[in-house]
């Protein structure tokens, strides 16, 4: 069934935290959600929000099939401490055919052996979480960071008051930090692929693609 925009069903496993708040965010931009946990005293506090709150153990392939998971477009597996849970039921969704299993996982090894065995993407919450707060401590203009991949970002920043009226060419962003910039934001106004004369202004906001190690140093640009 598509929602509210057209677009289609998904089904959260394990509604921990993370969970939860996946589930709970989606349904509330209207998404049909199905959550599914083990535990009865969690699938009833979020039955009210949620298109349908199911209690089985998302392990046994057979109660996946019953609910006819292969039918969803994207499962979210969000199984934290019990890593045996999650893996098996990773194998056990991509074995009944479901396209897309997004999993959380705690550590690398575990993001690497989920992507073995089949997970199409492994997010690692609290490392990216970590990272964004100590990319926020060390750059007090940086606003904003979509990570791309584990080895690049996109970050939006404040411009330093000191570099108003100096040509995007000038302050040589490339060559002093090797990023790139993608755009400019102006109020509501969005200049995409910014020509190398774009005179900065003060309160223009930069979006800006390079590796994490070049994002981070740009903590000394003024
Ligand atoms: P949080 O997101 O709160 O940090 P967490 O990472 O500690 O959570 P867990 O508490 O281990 O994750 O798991 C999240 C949820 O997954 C719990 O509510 C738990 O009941 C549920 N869960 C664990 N194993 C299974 C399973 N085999 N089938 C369905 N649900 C499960």
């Amino acid at each position: 069934m598509a929602n509210t925009y057209g677009r289609t069903e998904i089904a959260v496993i394990g509604l921990g935290r993370f969970g939860a708040s996946v589930a709970l965010t989606l349904a509330r931009q209207g998404f049909s959600v199905m959550g599914v946990d083990n535990d009865a005293k969690i699938t009833q506090g979020l039955a009210d929000e949620l298109t349908q709150a199911l209690v089985f153990d998302a392990t046994d392939e057979n109660a996946l099939r019953a609910v006819d998971i292969a039918s969803f477009d994207t499962v979210v597996v969000a199984i934290g401490a019990d890593f045996e849970a999650n893996l098996m039921a990773t194998v056990a969704l991509k074995a009944v055919g479901v396209k897309r299993v997004i999993c959380k996982a705690l550590t690398e090894r575990q993001q690497t052996i989920l992507l073995r065995v089949g997970a199409d993407k492994v997010v690692l919450p609290e490392s990216e979480a970590g990272q964004r707060l100590a990319m926020e401590l060390a750059n007090p203009n940086l606003l904003d960071r979509i990570p791309l991949g584990r080895e690049h970002a996109v970050v939006e920043l404040s411009v330093p008051d000191t570099m108003a009226g100096t040509t995007l060419q000038k302050a040589e962003l490339r060559s002093r930090y090797g990023v790139t910039v993608v755009a400019v934001k102006q109020g509501e106004s969005v200049t995409v692929a910014p020509p190398a004369d774009y005179v900065l202004a003060k309160g223009d906001l930069l979006v800006v693609i390079g590796t994490n190690e070049n994002v981070f140093a740009m903590n000394d640009w003024d």
